[in-house]
C-alpha cells in the first residue's frame, strides 16, 4: 500500500525505531508513546483493521500475540502487568489503518478505558 505509513516503515521508506522483526511481523516504538514503554506491533501483510482478518490470518494473528509476550517478557513487565490494545474503526480511536496492537507497560493502567 504506497499510502499506509506503517507499509512505509515496514519497507523502511519512512524512519522508525524497529525493535523487532521477523517474516511476518514487525514490532515498533510508538512516536507519540503513552507509557514509558509503548510498542506497536503489525503484520508485514497490509490489514487495515480486525474486520478485514481472515481465517487464512489465524497463524499470524497467534503469532503477534506470542511476540507481544516476548517483547513483554524481554523488558520485565511479566510479573507487574502490562495492556495490549487493538482500536478498531473511528469510535474506539483507530487512526491508523494497518492493523497493530499496542503493547504498554511500566506504569498502573486504569479500567474501564477512556
Ligand atoms: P491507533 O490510534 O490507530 O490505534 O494507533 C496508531 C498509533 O500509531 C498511535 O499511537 C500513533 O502515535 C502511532 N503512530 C502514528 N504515526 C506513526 C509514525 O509515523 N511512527 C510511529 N512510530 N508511530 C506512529
Ligand atoms: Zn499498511
Amino acid at each position: 500500500m504506497d499510502t499506509c505509513i506503517f507499509c512505509k516503515i515496514i519497507e523502511r521508506q519512512q524512519p522508525a525505531k524497529i525493535v523487532y522483526e521477523d517474516d511476518q511481523v514487525v514490532a515498533i516504538e510508538d512516536i507519540r508513546p503513552q507509557a514509558p514503554v509503548h510498542l506497536l506491533v503489525m503484520p508485514r501483510k497490509h490489514v487495515p483493521s480486525l474486520k478485514e482478518v481472515e481465517v487464512a490470518d489465524e497463524q499470524m494473528m497467534g503469532h503477534l500475540f506470542t511476540v507481544i509476550a516476548q517483547l513483554a517478557r524481554e523488558r520485565q513487565l511479566e510479573a507487574r502487568g502490562y495492556r495490549t490494545v487493538i482500536n478498531n474503526g473511528p469510535w474506539a480511536g483507530q487512526t491508523v489503518y494497518h492493523l497493530h496492537l499496542h503493547m504498554l507497560g511500566g506504569r498502573v493502567f486504569h479500567w474501564p478505558p477512556g
